[in-house]
């Protein structure tokens, strides 16, 4: 082929809680800080070899699968939903984030290769499995649950599903930063129907990851030993209302119930295990989305990083595999089964000074009181804005893809 590339000078485009627009070489610059950070850590003795990584194009998923891959040595196949970038019109972040994540595997002779489409289908299931069985050495030896989607599509019956982000009880009446204009301001979350918690469920809950499970087995992927994850978040009473007790939690709380019978057969078949490992609010796409969260983060953020406790994502999914999963031992769990990397965060003095601010924070002390800044900061990170060493004035080429999807 030609030498032909698409070159233009990319701006951040916020709407509301997304950016429009990413940065192709800003997000191949944040993925090499994350695999330098994973690097400097060395390796994680009996970590896994061989890991599929659903959702693995941003936030814990993408922190999985570098963890995976530069931390352990292991083959990864990532799934997500991203947009490729054409010539003049710039992709999704995550579309970048995993051509600099293919890039870079490469490079070290790692296998690694990616899925664009949905993951809720059973087409993205087949196709995941085939390239386990033929590219990957037949088997899977950890799989990471990692998505964040606001609707599913039953793959039997072809009802749409959309999660809602309300209260399962009465109106909740709180604090709410409006990240966009810096404004404190009053929300009320109203309460779901009983259809739309079933539906909240349907789409965040364990249904599909049981799914996914049920069809590697059958496929007779699974190695010895395989272990699987999935993300959940508990955090403050403070936020309980709108997530803990929320129509997201419920959510969780099924996935939680998927975790056990998942876990039951692995031991069973493979004696292997399933876990939900509870992670700290971060700043990802997925939480930007849900009210009151980016308040608590700014304010949770300011007393963690003056306590030197701050960890992003990276640093909690090292922490995950280097001191819960692969330390030779079964990981501590909490009373209901769950790892715990939220420790720092649900840290009794921080969770007193983050109450503490939450009662006072106003518009006019949210700089000196909470780490708004560095919220807006991480914001732009995710879309690959604002990264040290990329030059934002020179021309970008929007249309790099994965080497796996039909990059160079
Ligand atoms: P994110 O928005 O950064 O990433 C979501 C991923 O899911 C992306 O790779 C996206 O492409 C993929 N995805 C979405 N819909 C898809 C579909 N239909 N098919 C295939 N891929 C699809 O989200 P995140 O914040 O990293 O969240 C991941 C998990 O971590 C979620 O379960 C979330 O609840 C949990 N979690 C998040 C936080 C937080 O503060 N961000 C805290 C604790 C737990």
């Amino acid at each position: 082929m030609g030498g032909f590339h698409a070159i233009m000078i990319i701006q951040p485009k916020i709407r509301g809680f997304i950016c429009i627009t990413s940065h192709p070489e800003g997000c191949a610059a944040n993925v090499r800080e994350q695999i330098d950070y994973v690097k400097s850590k060395g390796p994680i003795a009996g970590g896994p070899k061989s890991v599929l990584v659903i959702g693995s194009s941003a936030g814990y998923g993408l922190a999985s699968r570098i963890v995976s891959a530069f931390g352990s040595g292991a083959k990864t196949l990532g799934l997500f939903f991203e947009k490729p970038g054409t010539e003049d019109r710039p992709g999704s972040a995550g579309w970048y984030n995993t051509a600099a994540f293919e890039k870079a595997a490469q490079a070290e002779g790692l296998f690694a290769k990616s899925l664009n489409g949905d993951a809720f289908s059973h087409e993205l299931k087949a196709q995941a499995i085939e390239i386990i069985k033929n590219e990957m050495g037949g088997k899977v030896d950890m799989v990471i649950y990692s998505l964040a989607s606001p609707r599913r599509t039953d793959p039997d019956t072809g009802e749409v599903y959309k999660s809602v982000l309300k209260t399962t009880g009465g109106d909740f009446t709180n604090k709410n930063l409006n990240t966009d204009k810096g404004l404190v301001e009053e929300v009320t979350i109203g309460a779901a129907t009983p259809e739309e918690i079933d539906h909240t469920v349907k789409v965040m809950g364990g249904d599909d990851w049981e799914l996914w499970m049920n069809a590697l087995e059958g496929a007779g992927v699974l190695a010895e030993g395989v272990k699987t994850v999935a993300y959940s978040y508990i955090g403050p009473k403070l936020t309980w209302p709108i997530y803990t007790d929320g129509t997201i939690g419920r959510a969780k709380k099924d996935l939680e119930a998927a975790c056990a019978r998942i876990s039951a057969k692995l031991g069973a078949n493979h004696g292997g295990a399933a876990y939900v490992s509870v992670n700290k609010a971060l700043v990802t796409q997925a939480s930007s989305a849900i009210p009151v969260v980016p308040l608590y983060i700014s304010i949770l953020y300011k007393d963690m990083k003056a306590r030197g406790t701050h960890e992003g994502c990276l640093e909690q999914i090292q922490r995950l595999f280097a001191e819960r999963l692969y330390t030779g031992e079964a990981p501590a769990v909490d009373e209901a089964g769950r790892i715990r990397i939220d420790d720092w965060e649900m840290r009794e003095e921080t969770q007193a000074a983050v109450a503490e601010i939450w009662e006072k924070v106003t518009t006019e002390t949210i700089d000196e009181l909470t780490d708004f800044q560095g919220y807006k900061e991480e914001f732009l990170r995710l879309f690959g804005f604002g990264l040290k060493g990329v030059d934002y004035g020179a021309e970008s080429d929007p249309s790099v893809a994965p080497p796996s999807l039909g990059g160079a």
